[in-house]
């Protein structure tokens, strides 16, 4: 996700943005002749900060360390690991920082099928051992500036591509990317025939809060439940800003009570979230509206529009609440809280806090998420041992929900 830190105009890649005078370009010279090295070294001047290395490993091994270097310019025959061998590492390297840099191989005059090899390995380039520090600098030089002009295109197309998808103010996923991102995961479930949720969620009585605060604690309220939101969600929901203060969670793999267990996450993450501007503590809540994935409603639209009637008539109910469907299907409902059964990790901080009347409900259910747990225990051979048949006829004996 864009995390704002990042500019269209990075000179390279490890650069700060801040800073006004491009470094030196970074060049690595391969070859076992110290010779040739230095003359090599020499030829480029202070133009560029050169760094050598006798053979390919030890070349690779830089490379893996050095994130800087730049271009590289080797030799071909050399012990250890010879310049085709580097050249192939290279560009099977799983960085493509090394899949992509540029490499001068360094050759004999007439060595036409050496050049042909090393071209097949990867090369982009080649100069002769007799050629003049002039020519030398001349394709380094476009080398490294070719490189730069790829690596700043490919920047600026990731920026451009990240501004298009992202909403300015939360950073989060604007509505054109959630569609598309949504629309991808909603067709994947449907196939696989898995289950798909979306969770409308807006905030109550915003007008309120920009009337008494002020526009900018408006801005800094929606910046904070986009962090408490993405807090609150789980790995593989997508959350996006659609609307002014209205935001979306698209979920796979979640059907209607999965999603209101996450609903009413998420709206009690936010109730009981600390909302600051100026040293005051501005409370928000937030109305949700679910729809799931069924035969006759299984397209993004579709589902938002459904979620969105829910969320109109969860506002009209009092707010800070969520609707759903009920059982069948058929009618919207709102949801009644305290009927829904917390995550096994919530509802052991709600024991730590005292908080055990809630759970009164939710026993059976909360058990039956532990019998794996016991299992494993029963199955290390405990002294004394757990009797796990005695623990499973105790938890079904509970009241079942329905
Ligand atoms: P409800 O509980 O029914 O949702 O009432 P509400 O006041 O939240 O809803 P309403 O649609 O009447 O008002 C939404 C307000 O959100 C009006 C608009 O000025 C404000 N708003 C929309 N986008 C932004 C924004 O980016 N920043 C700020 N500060 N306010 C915004
Ligand atoms: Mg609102
Ligand atoms: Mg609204």
């Amino acid at each position: 996700m864009y995390n704002g830190k990042e500019s269209a105009s990075y000179y390279l890649e490890d650069q700060p943005a801040a800073e006004s005078q491009p470094r030196k370009p970074k060049l690595l010279i391969v070859d076992d002749s110290a010779t040739i090295r230095a003359t090599l070294s020499r030829a480029v001047g202070d133009e560029f900060d050169s760094h050598e290395a006798t053979n390919g490993e030890e070349a690779l091994q830089l490379l893996e360390n050095d994130q800087g270097i730049d271009l590289v310019v080797t030799d071909l025959s050399m012990p250890k690991l010879d310049g085709y061998g580097l050249i192939k590492y290279m560009r099977a390297h799983e960085s493509s920082r090394l899949v992509n840099m540029p490499v001068i191989v360094v050759t004999g005059a007439n060595d036409t099928e050496a050049r042909e090899q090393a071209f097949i390995a990867g090369a982009n380039d080649f100069i002769g051992k007799t050629s003049d520090h002039v020519e030398f600098l001349a394709r380094v030089r476009a080398h490294v500036k070719l490189a730069q002009t790829i690596q700043e295109l490919e920047q600026s197309r990731r920026y451009l591509k990240e501004q298009a998808d992202t909403d300015p103010l939360t950073k989060l996923a604007n509505r054109r990317s959630f569609f598309a991102s949504a629309s991808t995961s909603l067709a994947q479930m449907r196939r696989q025939s898995e289950d798909f949720s979306v969770i409308i969620l807006d905030i109550d009585h915003f007008k309120r809060i920009n009337d008494t605060y002020g526009h900018q604690a408006g801005d800094v309220v929606l910046q904070q439940l986009a962090m408490v939101l993405s807090t609150a969600i789980r790995e593989g929901d997508s959350l996006a800003r659609i609307g002014g203060e209205e935001f979306v969670v698209a979920s796979p793999y979640t059907n209607r009570l999965a999603a209101i267990v996450l609903s009413e996450r998420l709206r009690r993450a936010v109730e009981n979230s600390e909302f600051m501007f100026e040293g005051n503590r501005i409370p928000v809540t937030i109305s949700l509206g679910i729809s799931s994935m069924s035969k006759g409603n299984d397209d993004v639209d579709k589902l938002l529009a459904i979620a969105d009637s829910r969320l109109y008539l969860a506002k009209q109910k009092g707010r800070n609440r969520i609707c759903a469907s009920d059982k069948a299907g058929k009618a919207d409902r709102l949801v009644d809280t305290d009927m829904v059964c917390p995550r096994l990790d919530d509802a052991i901080t709600m024991i730590k806090h005292g908080n055990t009347f809630r759970l009164q409900p939710h026993l059976y259910e909360l058990g039956e998420q532990l019998i794996p747990v016991l299992e494993l225990i029963s199955n290390q051979k405990t002294d004394p041992p757990l009797d796990i048949e005695t623990i499973k006829k105790a938890i079904e004996s509970l009241l079942k929900p329905d």
